[in-house]
């Protein structure tokens, strides 16, 4: 492991635009569980119910979602203990990375908002904010934790104040498009990246995990830090099997010795 922590810094170092890519993996050491892993939620839940299309069409399928998004007290920035959310050494790692110039930004699968909260300036979250909530027809929003408020006072499903819409996280859900523009600025991020670092993602989850492919196509070196192999590591020029905390802030440590800001 010391021999790829050593590869991945020295081409941070040297990177000229480089480019993270998260996923669910690199929050679990702040309590938050990922989907695949052990206890994530696709071992307690049925994936193909979560479709936009059950959302928008369900009255009862939104209350459920509504009780869930209470209980699991995500968008109130708590975890199942109860305790504060807070960025980790992994978040923070990242955000050193690019205060320093090594990578451009952040582009992440997580719904948690922890890379901004850490320090990160380009943060492109493909798959939306847990922590505000949406009407799907007038679009205006609100913190998550004033309309969960509504819901813990008794309001099942609570509906738009403005225009009586739909109410949803704004997160994306099975079979939402992707917000265009974030999609557009990954792309432009992944394909005129040096250097692309996959940091706690499974890789699985599509479009989102065509990225590292595109960065590699164009001649980036890719690293990938997972706990678990993922579908592609055989494309990888450096992989690494371990948690991501204590991995990335070795990687850090290094760069700071190799790239002084
Ligand atoms: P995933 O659950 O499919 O995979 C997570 C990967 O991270 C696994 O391969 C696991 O081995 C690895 N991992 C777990 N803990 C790790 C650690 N401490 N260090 C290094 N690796 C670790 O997650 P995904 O690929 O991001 O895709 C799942 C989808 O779920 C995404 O669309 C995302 O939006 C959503 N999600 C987000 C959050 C969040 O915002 N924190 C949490 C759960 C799921």
């Amino acid at each position: 492991m010391d021999e790829q922590i050593e590869q991945i810094a020295s081409w941070a170092a040297a990177a000229g635009s480089g480019v993270a890519f998260t996923g669910a993996g690199i929050s679990t050491e702040s309590g938050i569980p990922d989907f695949r892993g052990p206890g994530g939620f696709w071992e307690r839940n049925d994936a193909s119910k979560f479709t936009i299309q059950n959302y928008v069409r369900d009255p009862e399928h939104r209350k459920e979602r509504w009780r869930m998004a209470l209980e699991g007290r995500s968008f109130l920035g708590k975890n199942k203990a109860g305790e504060d959310i807070k960025p980790n050494a992994g978040h923070v790692a990242l955000a050193r990375l690019e205060a320093l110039g090594c990578i451009r930004g952040v582009i992440t699968q997580n719904v948690d908002g922890l890379h901004v909260e850490a320090g990160g300036e380009t943060v492109v979250e493909l798959h939306g904010n847990a922590r505000r909530i949406g009407c799907l027809s007038c679009r205006e929003s609100w913190p998550s934790a004033d309309v969960l408020k509504r819901v813990a006072e008794g309001e099942e499903d609570p509906d738009c104040p403005y225009c009586g819409g739909i109410l949803k996280s704004t997160t994306i859900s099975f079979g939402q498009q992707l917000p265009e523009d974030a999609v557009e600025k990954a792309h432009v991020l992944s394909a005129t990246a040096d250097f692309f670092l996959v940091v706690g993602s499974s890789l699985v989850v599509y479009p989102a995990a065509a990225f590292p492919g595109v960065a590699k196509k164009a001649g980036a070196r890719l690293a990938i830090v997972n706990r678990e192999p993922t579908d592609q590591d055989y494309l990888a020029d450096a992989v690494i099997h371990a948690d991501a905390g204590p991995t990335l802030s070795r990687v850090v440590e290094r760069v700071e010795q190799l790239r002084p800001s």
